[in-house]
């Protein structure tokens, strides 16, 4: 809005407008008269008593927080995440990573133990309520089976009486015994890849022998479900399955009970690079329609680059020094450049291990940090600016190559659904005004797009 930085006045047609403001926690509704009002009661030149009285109620006045914040220093991690392994059981015709395609590599104990160390003797240092061990990669982390059960065990005899959170994304197919040790040691949860119907799924994520994997995945989640185990549900949209998604958000809400559900277009990339685009309006209809159905079963879906409750300039762990090895040991900032081989580990690469400690690269670490959506001139005047804070930047590598930011058809997506979140949250406070009353309190964010 003119005269007015980080206050938006979204057309929503007919001359109506949506007006947000995220940094005051502020969004409503407004006609284009109260529009062109604005400006001027904001700068206090008088103008309509009505209007400045809605604006001084609204919360238009109170001062914007800033949600900008920025690591400094040698980096002191207090949560790693091991990527275990890049061998995997299925063979998703989605995969980011291929896993299968190439030769599989397996993290040793010495790695891990390294790792968990720094990480731990961090946490104390500075006094952390906890230190994190976490498992992901290119590859099923399960499949490492005892490097992930002795890994955590060691970290939790390490660490004495300072907590341990662990968490995991997985695939799903596990065993009984897999399971009793998730449920029991994961106390931070599973984030678990499961598509919906079980015809969609299957069709998406078959086992190494070319069959479905959607029954051992079912079993896993009322396993969990019995055991009243915290887990969230990840959904790969393919252009295909586009029109199926509604349906397949109520298979799972009607069947399972996860603490989230994550709906994201697939990537073209790995096995699915030349695929069909999944980033349309179709997508966004779709979404929408399976949102109504979420909303049901009391649930919000989940797209990660549409935030509203989230301030800050990151989207992901990777411009907060995140913490994350390879099954080499070498430190990587990216969840998708889990190997030394990625054709951007020159970017989120930033340190490695030797005798005496990890070795930092300043240089690359530096220019991670800098990262941030206040950095990227693309992103100057996107409503979604401080709830997207940029999306992926492994994503927008992969599109737009190694230049400036230049956004991609993900921007779209995230500013409707965005918009949509907005106008729920004004419904759901009376149908005038929706007030974020944070009292100026700025959420953290986890994972960017690895919920
Ligand atoms: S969200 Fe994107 S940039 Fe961030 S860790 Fe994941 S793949 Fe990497
Ligand atoms: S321009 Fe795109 S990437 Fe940047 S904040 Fe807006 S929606 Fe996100």
């Amino acid at each position: 809005m003119q005269g007015t930085s980080d206050i938006f006045a979204i057309p929503l047609g007919n001359e109506a407008y949506l007006v947000y403001a995220p940094l005051h926690g502020v969004a409503f509704a407004a006609s284009q008269g109260l529009v062109a009002a604005l400006p001027g009661v904001l700068a206090g030149d008088g103008g309509d008593e009505k209007v400045a009285a809605f604006v001084r109620e609204s919360g238009l006045l109170r001062e914007p927080v800033s949600p900008v914040t920025r690591h400094h220093g040698a980096p002191a991690p207090t949560e790693v995440t091991l990527f275990l392994t890049t061998a995997c059981n299925l063979r998703c015709t989605y995969c980011y990573a291929s896993a299968g395609d190439t030769p599989a590599t397996y993290m040793t104990m010495d790695v891990a133990k390294q790792g968990i160390d720094f990480v731990i003797d961090n946490a104390r240092r500075e006094g952390a309520p906890f230190a994190g061990v976490h498992f992901h990669g290119g590859g099923e982390p399960s499949v490492h089976w005892n490097l992930m059960t002795e890994s955590l065990a060691y970290a939790r005899e390490r660490a004495g009486d300072l907590d341990v959170i662990a968490a995991s994304a997985g695939n799903g197919v596990f065993t009984n015994r897999q399971i009793d040790w998730m449920i029991t040691n994961l106390n931070g949860g599973m984030s678990l890849s499961f598509d919906g119907l079980p015809e969609v799924h299957d069709r998406h994520r078959p086992t190494v022998r070319g069959t479905g994997s959607s029954e051992r995945v079912m079993h896993t989640m009322r396993r969990f479900t019995d055991a009243g185990y915290p887990y969230a549900v990840r959904l790969t949209v393919t252009a295909e399955q586009i029109p199926l998604l509604p349906d397949s958000i109520e298979f799972v809400l009607s069947n399972f009970t996860p603490k989230r559900v994550q709906v994201e277009p697939a990537y073209q990339l790995g096995r699915h690079e030349g695929e069909p685009d999944a980033e349309t309006e179709d997508f966004i209809a779709a979404y929408r329609e399976a949102q109504g159905r979420a909303a049901r079963f009391g649930h919000e879906l989940i797209y990660s680059a549409a935030r509203v409750g989230t301030l800050t300039n990151h989207f992901c762990g990777v411009t907060r020094d995140n913490f994350c090895l390879t099954p080499s040991g070498n430190v990587s900032a990216c969840f998708e450049a889990f190997s030394e081989d990625n054709q951007f580990s020159d970017i989120f690469f930033y340190g490695s291990p030797g005798p005496d400690g990890y070795t930092f690269d300043m240089n690359a670490l530096e220019r991670l940090r800098g990262l941030g959506v206040e950095n990227r001139s693309f992103c100057d005047g996107c409503f979604a600016k401080w709830n997207c804070a940029g999306d992926c930047y492994h994503k927008s590598l992969a599109a737009n190559g190694r230049g400036e930011f230049a956004g991609s058809q993900r921007c779209h997506i995230t500013r409707e659904l965005v918009k949509d979140q907005l106008l729920a949250r004004i419904a759901g406070s009376g149908g005038l005004l929706w007030r974020d009353d944070r009292d100026g309190e700025i959420c953290a964010v986890h994972g960017g797009d690895h919920e």
